[in-house]
């Protein structure tokens, strides 16, 4: 493991060569303007993807990039970066050819993520019309990689976290991203969501 600490010493001087304060500065507080709900996909880099330093994107990660309504993860990633942070755009990055995705269409077991994957079954099974009429299964899959993300910003969308900012009048919008491997891109899937009138009338929850 010694190179990851020599890696981190060049890291560190190419920083202080830069700004003498930048660890200084960043020790002080954190002021982000993004969440980032992305793949823990080694090869999709949240910051390094948007030219983001240290304390400027708030992450979380984990496989396929998945918001289920009752996982306390992320409900309190969401939470702090909202009611805390006050972070006023929420951006859901997939990636094409995610493995979780693609391990949601095929029948093996692979173990617990399966139950975690199940999520995007449910996705697949709303909408098998539109993706078994792609006859080319990479191009289902990637689909599916999109619809997985239009679902989970319907999915932030529904929290009583991003509704309770929006029915206070706090800025906040919810992105739809993805990810090419092969390109490095990033496509926007105009998506985006910014008030409660955007939002399916049986999800809307008024606090009290
Ligand atoms: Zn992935």
């Amino acid at each position: 493991m010694k190179h990851l600490f020599q890696n981190n010493e060049q890291w560190v001087a190419a920083k202080l060569a830069k700004d003498p304060d930048f660890f200084a500065k960043t020790a002080r507080d954190q002021l982000p303007q993004y969440l980032w709900v992305g793949c823990s996909d080694s090869r999709v880099p949240a910051n390094e993807i948007v030219g983001l330093e240290p304390g400027e994107l708030f992450v979380h990660r984990n496989v396929a990039n998945l918001f289920p309504h009752t996982d306390f993860n992320c409900l309190s990633v969401l939470e702090f970066a909202v009611d805390i942070l006050k972070i006023e755009h929420v951006i859901v990055c997939g990636h094409y050819d995610c493995g979780g995705v693609k391990a949601a269409m095929e029948e093996h077991q692979l173990g617990l993520v399966d139950n975690w994957l199940r999520n995007i079954r449910d996705i697949y099974a709303m909408n098998r019309e539109e993706l078994e009429g792609i006859a080319n299964l990479k191009k289902r899959y990637n689909r599916l990689v999109e619809l997985n993300v239009l679902h989970q910003v319907k999915n932030i969308c529904h929290t009583t976290i991003a509704q309770g900012a929006w029915y206070r009048k706090q800025p906040l919008t919810v992105h739809g991203w993805v990810y090419a491997l092969d390109t490095g891109k990033l496509k926007d899937l105009k998506c985006k969501v910014s008030c409660i009138e955007e939002v399916d009338s049986i999800y809307r929850i008024q606090p009290s």
